[in-house]
């Protein structure tokens, strides 16, 4: 029988806590972790001295503080502690370097044509954009690691793109090709963006304190994050939440998954648009169709209460299977939202079981469409906050 955790893997877990604490929640008085974390003043101190010896994070006299009384120390995250953040999305590409704490240091950002193009076309941007960063980096800062969000099914293990329809990507290699351009072997954590968008909003965002939350990504399709019980839902092999492709209208539109009737065909922008009369694609058309239904356009009012009502259909079936406390509205989702939202809650209010729905709350991101940037550079921290000592030590950089 395995007898219980060492003294050595307590203060390793403890260490984790601390710095996933300051990471997450910001600059924090010794006296508040003693009482978030539940341990004694003088552990958080030791665990502190450890921190800041790996540095990690630094301490700081409170400001504003006067000369009477000793104050608390501030313990900070070390902004130097910084990752690359990528996300690929339908319309553009973005890289960023992030420091721990979570603070956009430096961005880039172009956006890119919609369609079928291969994988190294769309990551040869990011490669610039890290080169073109590394300029301004401080000599003393350190590099963690690197994460990247995509709209797509994403094998964990090396970044393979299962399929991603609205790039026309099926078993590419993102990975390897983001491996390549980035001269590293340092390896990209690749995610799924809707469960970076949830990871961001659960960790910093809307759903800061709720365990049990689902995100909704509209852009070219509709990506799903989701955690309950505090931890992602990912599935098996990583490739669950994919709400997208719940069939909803089994006579419905074809699916760019290859199905037909799936979610994405009654509430992605497409359906908008296409319900309204319009052509194009993009957040400006979605943008479009709901500035025109505010100034009372009728065929635009009819698609937006058509989209919303689908939306809601969706929604109730979620609300019923994971019991979530939130549910946020992102990307174009967020305009459709934000527009009707009295028929999005009336839909769930009548599809949705009374016990299952009636704590729910429907959100925006707090993060907008920073969510995949931030969650990907989460992604990227993750090691180093699961066990900071041993993931410290100084990585190779990006060249
Ligand atoms: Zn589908």
């Amino acid at each position: 029988m395995r007898a219980g955790p060492s003294q050595e893997e307590i203060r390793r877990f403890n260490l984790g806590a601390l710095l996933r604490y300051v990471h997450s929640r910001g600059p924090t008085s010794r006296a508040e972790l003693t009482a978030r974390l539940g341990l004694n003043r003088s552990t958080i101190g030791a665990l502190t001295a450890d921190l800041v010896a790996a540095g990690l994070v630094r301490e700081e006299v409170p400001r504003g503080h006067g000369r009477a009384g000793r104050p608390s120390l501030v313990v900070r995250p070390e902004p130097g502690m910084y990752v690359f953040a990528f996300t690929i999305d339908a319309d553009r590409v973005t890289a960023a370097r992030v420091g721990l704490g979570g603070v956009v240091l430096d961005r880039r950002e172009v956006a890119r044509p919609r369609g079928e193009l291969p994988p190294v076309e769309v990551v040869a941007p990011l490669a610039d954009f890290v080169r073109s960063m590394q300029a301004a980096i401080p000599p003393t800062a350190r590099y963690v690691g690197s994460g990247a969000a995509v709209s797509a099914m994403v094998r964990r293990e090396d970044g393979m793109v299962r399929l991603a329809p609205y790039v026309g990507w099926v078993d590419e290699p993102l990975g390897e090709a983001l491996g390549k351009v980035l001269g590293t072997d340092h390896p990209v954590t690749i995610r799924n963006g809707a469960d970076l968008r949830v990871l961001a909003e659960h960790t910093r965002g809307a759903a800061v304190g709720c365990d049990n939350v689902i995100y909704l990504h509209g852009d070219a399709g509709i990506g799903g994050g989701i955690i309950a019980g505090g931890r992602p839902v990912t599935g098996h092999g990583g490739y669950g939440g994919e709400v997208g492709h719940m069939v909803v209208n089994p006579n419905g539109k074809p699916c760019g998954c290859g199905a037909r009737g799936c979610w994405e065909t009654e509430v992605g922008e497409q359906a908008l648009l296409r319900a309204a009369g319009r052509d194009g694609y993009g957040r400006e058309q979605v943008t479009a169709v709901v500035e025109a239904a505010a100034r009372g356009d009728a065929a635009a009012k009819a698609a937006l209460r058509d989209v919303a009502d689908w939306l809601g259909f969706g929604v109730a079936n979620l609300v019923n299977v994971f019991n979530p406390e939130m549910v946020i509205f992102g990307g174009g989702l967020r305009e459709v939202y934000l527009a009707a939202a009295a028929q999005v809650r009336s839909r769930l209010n009548r599809n949705g079981l009374p016990a299952c729905r009636e704590h729910v709350r429907l959100r925006t991101p707090v993060l907008g469409d920073d969510a995949a940037l931030i969650g990907a550079a989460e992604a990227a921290f993750e090691a180093l906050l699961a066990d900071p000592l041993d993931a410290a030590a100084p990585a190779v950089a990006p060249t």
